[in-house]
């Protein structure tokens, strides 16, 4: 087409929009409202802006020289196909994209395409899928997909929103994963310099289904296994990371996030590298904070040996009510007055009476039971309260309270509480809701994006790889 034609096209078509408008002010009160005379315009804006776009972008192409052929990362080169012309939906509307060209290496398969760069890696365009990415990571996928209608965003269905968070999600994913791999290879400059920096890990319980176990099940035994089967439905714990730096009074600042299923050493290598961007080498006060698990205090031993051990506020409190709970039963105001008296112990670092008065209640309940099965132990109350006695005994170097409070120090009682709250269950804890391993993971990963206000970083990231 000629382009100087197609201008001329174009701007017929812009005052055919102004003219509708016009006209459609003009019936203010009668057939439009305020409400919907807005609507109108931004229609008519929109579908203006999608054609001129389009044209555009195709007089950009034109300029553009096509080369025969492109090299290729293998050695060889990719051989020019030809254009392969293509529809994309953005959010101004459909487009398009004309002067496409198709470049394949017959070596190794790899396949690149001149004039795509509007689409993001289906048939949206970027921002599109930016926006659907950006309603999908915080509401159920169906409610994104009738808020990005009634934004005026896009109509798509709840399965293409949940396709583009998990294919963005994973791109996030594969991104941290080759950063963590080469950490120490990197040139990773920190993202601040923290007077303090705390680290906090935790976990949390997530729904899970996973069909393949069915189906194996189902190949095991013969039998098909029909509806829902219990085997197919199980918890799975999520690990999460919070980095927050804090200010003189202790107070934190930037809280940063990490979130996975994933094993030990995987997530060490995540928290080793957001501690790494938050700067943790030249914190001046750098604390740790986290619950009982042996693997979370060797993590910490072992990657940040200068850190203050600390186990923070909400998890001993946590245990105090469990073992109270063992010990009073339904006995609330036994519990509570009970609990208050543990606390300002805790609080004023008089451990001697904690441990005492635990190891009182692991007496009054009498010895655990050694044949008990480890399962049945978990919610056993003599096990329960021998191992409360145990644990505040084992942590007591962590436990300092009045040390960290004289010194202005984060002891975790509400980041730690709400990072699990704010990265999994705000999104992926509601009732009924089920995940599997993937989407969870990879929404988790969109999540986190945002959180740490590192959301600016999803498109320049999505179209390198
Ligand atoms: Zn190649």
């Amino acid at each position: 087409m000629d382009s100087a034609i197609a201008l001329a096209d174009l701007i017929v078509f812009f005052g055919q929009a102004v003219k509708r408008i016009f006209e459609a002010v003009g019936k203010f009160g009668e057939q439009y409202d305020a409400r919907s005379l807005e609507a109108f315009v931004e229609e008519q804006m929109k579908s203006v802006g999608a054609l001129i776009l389009e044209a555009a972008w195709r007089l950009r192409m034109k300029g553009r020289p096509i080369p025969r052929n492109l090299p290729c990362v293998c050695g060889h080169v990719k051989h020019g196909m030809g254009k392969r012309p293509v529809t994309v939906r953005g959010v101004l509307g459909t487009m398009e994209l004309e002067e496409r060209y198709y470049y394949h290496c017959d070596h190794c398969q790899a396949a690149e395409f001149i004039g795509d760069e509007l689409r993001g890696a289906s048939e949206f365009t970027q921002l599109a899928e930016e926006r659907m990415a950006l309603a999908g990571k915080d509401g159920a996928y169906a409610r994104a997909a009738v808020l990005l209608e009634r934004l005026g965003v896009i109509r798509v269905a709840a399965s293409t929103i949940r396709k583009v968070c998990v294919r963005l999600g994973r791109r996030i994913r594969a991104n941290l994963d080759h950063e963590a791999a080469r950490q120490h290879m990197l040139e990773l400059k920190p993202e601040e310099q923290p007077r303090g920096l705390a680290i906090g890990v935790d976990g949390t319980m997530l729904g899970r289904i996973d069909p393949q176990h069915r189906r194996r099940r189902s190949r095991k035994t013969g039998r098909k296994v029909r509806g829902k089967g219990e085997l197919s439905h199980f918890f799975q714990e999520v690990k999460t990371l919070v980095i927050f730096s804090f200010d003189r009074s202790g107070e934190a600042v930037r809280k940063t996030f990490h979130a996975t299923q994933g094993r030990v050493d995987e997530f060490r290598d995540k928290v080793a590298l957001e501690a790494k961007k938050r700067g943790a080498d030249m914190a001046r006060t750098l604390i740790f904070l986290g619950d009982g698990a042996p693997w979370v205090w060797k993590t910490a031993a072992e990657l940040f040996p200068q850190a203050i051990q600390i186990l923070d506020w909400y998890h001993a409190v946590e245990h105090l009510w469990t073992a109270g709970r063992a010990r009073f039963g339904s006995d609330q105001k036994a519990l509570w007055a009970w609990i208050e008296s543990r606390k300002s112990e805790l609080w004023d670092g008089q451990l001697e009476h904690v441990v005492e008065a635990l190891r009182r209640v692991s007496q009054q309940l009498g010895a655990p039971d050694q044949s008990l099965s480890q399962e049945a132990r978990e919610r056993d109350p003599r096990w329960i309260a021998h191992r409360a006695a145990g644990y505040f005994d084992d942590n007591r170097s962590r436990m300092d309270y009045p040390r960290y409070r004289a010194g202005n120090l984060p002891i975790g009682s509400g980041v730690i509480e709400s990072s699990c709250k704010h990265v999994v269950g705000d999104r992926l804890k509601r009732t009924g809701m089920r995940w599997d391993e993937e989407g969870a993971e990879d929404l988790l990963a969109l999540r986190c994006l945002d959180l740490n206000e590192r959301w600016d970083t999803l498109w320049p990231l999505t179209s390198v790889a």
